[in-house]
């Protein structure tokens, strides 16, 4: 069995906030001032927001790698980001961080990932960055181009349309600077000018999100990992003799086999996942908390100047690297993979293009919008779209049949 870390009788213990964990009593507070609810933190509040936006609901059909309607049983953001959002919670209960608040940013996380995972998002900023766009935008809109952690504080931000008074869901300073996990210098700078000292700064003076916000980030990529290699399999794509070549999975495929001889099938590759989620997630605990300790944090603001410290060990790190190309070349580049990512890329260009030239065939709030040029209103228009709704809009529009 994967070792668990020291002191792991007290492990899951601390309900306890360690000092250098963010406290929502101690918050930076919304962008516009509301009461305190009554019986929630702030950052349950944001939780709660996240949970009940549209936003939150389209991720059930959006596309994590394989697309929507090639099985029910694949991974979509929706399930994805449920996925990150327990195994961030553990591991925070465990290092004495705010649970509610990893929660939150997990949850949110890739609330402004296009139809289509990765190749939705590379066609519409490949779109984006032609001169139309240049020609149409306005002061009041990021820089040009898309990106999707951009796209995902904008839905929190300013395209939710959930209360009388903002646009938005008005979330704490803590969450948002979470969910903006990266930026570009021309985007932070805008965000700098509109919010001076908010979550754009740090991408300007290179410091860290809380401890909170870091761990969310390595929760994603432990999660996708994981699930990755279940779909693949699911999928026919990836065999479990092609895993006995990733070591990190080998290890645990090993060890159960030694423990249930005559395992094999669906239930060795789940025990096998199984044992290598737990493998990490203590592997992140230990090494996150001596790099707490040698770094000698002792709240969030040291936090913010430090280095990044929610991480694996040196071993763990490099065993995930070689996992991640695995996936990326047997599976992410898989043939059949790129053909209906090509298709999903033609898909997302070709509504970009019929709305730019029409966009009196968007609703109405995207077809004519204040202080927002009309290519930015057609990214977030088809940012918020789930598979099947981008696929029948550009063949109402276009009048092609890319996916049957
Ligand atoms: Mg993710």
């Amino acid at each position: 069995m994967p070792v668990a870390p020291e002191g792991s009788a007290t492990v899951n213990a601390p309900l306890l906030l360690q000092p250098y964990a963010c406290d929502p009593a101690r918050t930076r507070g919304r962008r516009f001032l509301e009461a305190p609810a009554p019986t929630r933190s702030d950052f349950q509040r944001d939780r709660d927001r996240i949970i009940h936006s549209t936003a939150f609901r389209r991720l059930v059909y959006k596309t994590q790698v394989f697309l929507n309607h090639e099985g029910d049983l694949f991974r979509t953001r929706l399930t994805h980001s449920l996925e990150v959002a327990q195994l961030g919670r553990s591991i925070a209960r465990s290092l004495g961080l705010c649970e509610d608040l990893v929660e939150a940013v997990a949850l949110a996380h890739d609330l402004g990932h296009t139809p289509f995972g990765h190749a939705g998002q590379d066609a519409l900023n490949a779109c984006m960055h032609d001169e139309h766009e240049a020609a149409s935008m306005l002061p009041g809109e990021p820089a040009g181009g898309f990106e999707h952690n951009m796209q995902s504080l904008r839905v929190v931000d300013d395209l939710e349309e959930r209360y009388p008074a903002f646009n938005g869901l008005n979330l704490c300073f803590e969450t948002r600077e979470g969910i903006l996990k990266h930026c570009s210098r021309a985007n932070a700078q805008w965000l700098e000018a509109r919010e001076p000292g908010g979550v754009g700064a740090r991408f300007l003076s290179g410091r860290n999100p809380s401890l909170e916000a870091q761990l969310a980030n390595l929760a994603d990529e432990i999660a996708y990992n994981a699930h990755d290699i279940d779909d693949g399999v699911r999928s026919g794509l990836l065999t479990l003799e092609q895993l006995e070549s990733v070591a990190l999975f080998d290890t645990y495929r090993r060890a159960a086999l030694q423990e249930f001889p005559g395992l094999k099938g669906r239930r060795l590759l789940f025990e096998a996942i199984r044992r290598m989620l737990s493998a990490q997630v203590y592997d992140v605990i230990d090494a996150t908390r001596h790099a707490v300790r040698d770094a000698g944090v002792c709240d969030v603001e040291d936090v913010r100047q430090a280095g990044v410290l929610v991480r694996f060990s040196p071993e763990m790190k490099r065993q995930s690297s070689d996992l991640k190309r695995f996936l990326l070349v047997n599976l992410y580049r898989h043939p059949q993979v790129m053909e209906t990512t090509g298709r999903a890329r033609q898909v997302v260009s070709g509504l970009y293009a019929a709305y730019c030239a029409a966009p009196e065939e968007m609703p109405l709030q995207h077809a004519s919008g204040e202080g927002v040029g009309l290519s930015r209103r057609v990214a977030d228009y088809i940012a918020g779209m789930t598979d099947r709704f981008a696929i029948k809009e550009h063949e109402r529009l276009t009048g092609q049949r890319l996916f049957t």
